[in-house]
């Protein structure tokens, strides 16, 4: 979802994350626990929930949590904020390796007295450290996003006090500095969580800061907002679709189980669901195959003017504004 930020960007120093990617240098003696293998039996299964948390036709009257917490296999949790405090409701994993554990993405709410994400994110850490009988306080939290709009980060400063935490910072030079990038965004480099790799590289396009992680024990493909189950917002075309073919470049010589955005604005009849909506009771599956994203790169290359294209997953805003909806929207008011 394309949003101008309403935050002013703090003034953060963050050091550069060089190590915390391989080939830089190893983390060492961080290890709080039995070790878990994370590279047998790959990928390792999971599941989406059936139905996320989806808002309500009365705000006021809706009793969601804040923040929904699914875990997709015992390693790996994904988030989902309330529509009750953003329509964005923007989905966030958290994974889990045996030194360092990752959370992309932050919502759209800032304050912690509003909705405690920090507390949230802690809660499931704690939870995650006494099943697999690891001292989480000596793992090290980072906490990325996938981009740079603030739905995605409002809440990264509830982490500013956490100990043993890095976070990234609010420009496209912190952000790429944190994963040690020289060369973006083509470049490709690997985040060692502790056994656990995920795989980063740029993707520009609805945004020219914006990542890709590919997670390589579920073997599940984040890519934030440049391709979602809904608007996908695309203001800058040709980086977008060169972000496009060096997905399914990646694709062709790596195994991908799911594709996942951050949002999802389309029901399961392929409905839109129309700009701002709290409450969307017949939502569509946040994950896509990869055969939808090959489809609609497919579609992408024959696309030569502005304008909205349904893929039948996805809608390509190619350089429309950034809150235009569908006018065939079944629940507009
Ligand atoms: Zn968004």
């Amino acid at each position: 979802m394309d949003r101008r930020s309403f935050l002013s960007a703090a003034a953060v120093a963050v050091p550069a994350a060089n190590a915390l990617v391989t080939g830089v240098a190893q983390a060492a003696g961080l290890s709080s626990g039995p070790a878990i293998d994370f590279k047998s039996n790959l990928p390792a299964p999971g599941s989406y929930p059936k139905k996320w948390i989806c808002g309500s036709p009365s705000l006021m009257d809706n009793s969601d949590p804040p923040v929904q917490v699914h875990w997709y296999n015992e390693h790996t949790a994904f988030l989902r904020q309330s529509k009750a405090y953003s329509y964005e409701a923007p989905f966030a994993p958290l994974y889990f390796g045996n030194d360092r554990i990752l959370l992309l993405d932050e919502g759209f709410t800032q304050l912690r007295n509003d909705w405690d994400l920090r507390g949230i994110v802690d809660d499931t850490i704690a939870e995650w450290g006494k099943r697999h009988g690891k001292d989480t306080s000596k793992m090290e939290l980072l906490v990325a996003f996938s981009h740079l709009h603030a739905d995605h980060y409002a809440a990264v400063n509830q982490f500013f006090d956490r100990p043993n935490t890095r976070y990234m910072g609010l420009t496209h030079e912190e952000m790429v500095g944190f994963w040690g990038m020289t060369n973006f965004p083509e470049e490709k480099v690997t985040l060692d969580l502790g056994g656990r790799d995920i795989l980063i590289w740029g993707s520009p396009g609805h945004v020219i800061s914006e990542f890709t992680y590919y997670d390589t024990y579920t073997q599940i493909l984040f890519t934030g907002d440049m391709f979602y189950r809904g608007r996908c917002y695309i203001s800058f075309w040709e980086p977008w679709f060169d972000s496009m073919k060096r997905i399914i470049d990646f694709m062709d010589h790596n195994p991908v189980t799911h594709v996942m955005g951050c949002h999802i604005e389309i029901s399961n009849k392929g409905e839109d669901y129309a700009y701002g909506m709290t409450w969307q009771p017949d939502e569509a599956p946040v994950e896509l195959t990869v055969e939808e994203f090959r489809h609609a790169y497919e579609i992408a290359k024959t696309i030569k003017e502005p304008g909205i294209y349904f893929t039948g997953a996805v809608f390509l805003c190619n350089q429309t504004r950034g809150t235009t909806t569908i006018d065939k929207n079944p629940y507009k008011y």
